[in-house]
């Protein structure tokens, strides 16, 4: 019900189902529960979805019997929650003799509403998605009306974010919600079309960029071409502006800017607002890089390679276990003694958000030899949670809501520590009116029904 992804589509190439695979791959860290690709041949629709990374759920023999000139892919992100087979996507059903393939990124915010109607008029889920209601939806509103107008309606309908990628037998369709939270771009290989979350993927496979899928627009690709509807009028634009913080690739281009000009900004922004007596400046590799790299080069402090990486493991929030997120840090980072011994470190990262993390990172730094640690945060503290597509855990666990940046320092065990600012934030991307800061401001764009926050409670604090 509750998740961040990545999607990926493809319209008209022989390989469909290769090139949703790499792809996929390009977006892993926007998803690593499960993968699914479903392809079409034109007749009918067929799938592969399973747990795990991408290159762990296919092979080269299933991705040669996944045949036909279409697909959509979807890597799913989940901390929430057990991994469920059920929720894998792309979500694949037939209805009136044809089959169609969903796959969502965002969350919405009617779901349970639009669930509770549906199933009092006997309706029956299999899982506990938002994908589903989607599609019961479209069942629904097509038995008055023809495929096009009821799949427009069905998307009036929805209330909340949606990156969306849908395919039928000759048809890729892509949709965002009309306030834009989550990306999705549309590239050109050759002949073929290509619909994605970030153009990170287009790079990979050669193809060009070509533009996002507009908020409120919805782009059908079949046999006559491309053509966009418009789903509803133009509202206020709210991009996620944690995209640029962590979740997208620094090479990507997210929402019309580069996110690596953006992050280096944040790190030159954050070295004004908090500079620090120090001799080093290092990061958390990799969400705190590039942030890094702008402190460093502001502050004409030295950039070192503070910590490694071991890149075999993904993003230690991804664990819902605790105990296993405790191990993690540790199999992921090792400190370098000769880079530390007797510093004083600038430590970068991109965000703190129950910070148990970063305590244990500030501790490795301190055994590694730093004589100091100064934390500076290249966004402002998180208060408040996501309702818009990125897993943040329940208000009382997000360690900012409920103590002062001093306590926070203490608990973590800082020598001092230094947050961005909101306004310095908004001043590093070009349209700052366009974008959602609620998870740090606690503006909202949407009204989220009391209900749906009791849920999105219930569902996180009773975690595996
Ligand atoms: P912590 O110190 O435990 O608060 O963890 C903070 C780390 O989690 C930072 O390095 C962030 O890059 C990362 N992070 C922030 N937001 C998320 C998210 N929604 N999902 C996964 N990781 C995140």
């Amino acid at each position: 019900m509750h998740e961040e992804c990545g999607i990926f589509g493809i319209y008209d190439h022989p390989q469909a189902a290769k090139l949703t695979y790499l792809g996929l791959f390009a977006l892993q860290h926007r998803g690593q529960e499960s993968a699914g690709i479903v392809v079409s041949d034109g007749f009918s629709l067929a799938a592969h979805r399973g747990l795990g990374l991408v290159e762990k759920v296919f092979n080269e023999e299933i991705l040669r019997s996944l045949r036909g000139k279409l697909a959509i892919g979807h890597n799913r992100y989940s901390t929430s929650g057990s991994a469920s087979a059920a929720n894998v996507q792309p979500l694949l059903i037939s209805f009136f003799g044809e089959g169609i393939a969903l796959s969502h990124n965002g969350t919405l915010i009617n779901a349970r509403e639009l669930r509770e109607d549906l199933e009092s008029q006997g309706f029956i889920f299999q899982s506990t998605m938002d994908t589903e209601v989607i599609v019961h939806l479209l069942r629904k509103l097509s038995q008055t009306q023809g495929k096009r107008q009821a799949l427009l309606a069905t998307l009036r309908r929805l209330k909340g974010a949606y990156s969306l990628l849908l395919l039928t037998n000759h048809e890729a369709i892509g949709a965002r919600d009309p306030h834009g939270f989550r990306p999705l771009v549309i590239g050109k290989l050759k002949e073929s079309y290509l619909l994605a979350s970030e153009t990170c993927a287009l790079d990979l496979l050669g193809a060009k960029y070509l533009r996002e899928v507009k908020a409120g627009e919805m782009l059908a690709i079949n046999e006559k071409g491309l053509k966009s509807f418009r789903i509803a009028p133009p509202a206020k634009l709210a991009q996620c502006i944690f995209e640029h913080i962590y979740f997208a690739r620094p090479d990507s281009i997210v929402f019309g800017e580069a996110v690596h000009q953006v992050r280096e900004r944040l790190g030159k922004r954050l070295a004004q607002e908090h500079p620090a007596e120090a001799d080093l400046t290092i990061c958390v590799p990799d969400s705190g890089m590039v942030a890094s790299l702008g402190y460093a080069r502001q502050s004409r402090i030295p950039w070192g390679m503070g910590l490694t990486r071991n890149h075999y493991i993904g993003r230690t929030f991804i664990q819902p276990v605790q105990f296993a997120r405790d191990m993690e840090v540790k199999i992921k980072l090792n400190p370098i003694r000769d880079v530390l011994q007797g510093k004083r470190i600038v430590l970068v990262d991109d965000s703190i958000v129950r910070g148990t993390t970063c305590k244990k990172i500030i501790r490795i730094l301190r055994e590694g030899g730093a004589k100091k640690v100064h934390f500076r945060i290249s966004s402002p503290p998180i208060r408040y949670p996501c309702f818009f597509g990125i897993d943040t855990p329940v208000q009382k666990e997000l360690i900012a809501s409920s103590r002062s940046v001093e306590e926070i320092r203490r608990s973590i065990g800082a020598n001092s520590l230094g947050y961005l600012s909101l306004e310095g934030l908004l001043s590093c991307v070009t349209r700052p009116q366009d974008y959602c800061t609620a998870c740090f401001s606690g503006n909202y764009p949407l009204k989220v029904p009391p209900q749906t926050k009791y849920i999105f409670e219930v569902k996180k604090t009773t975690k595996v």
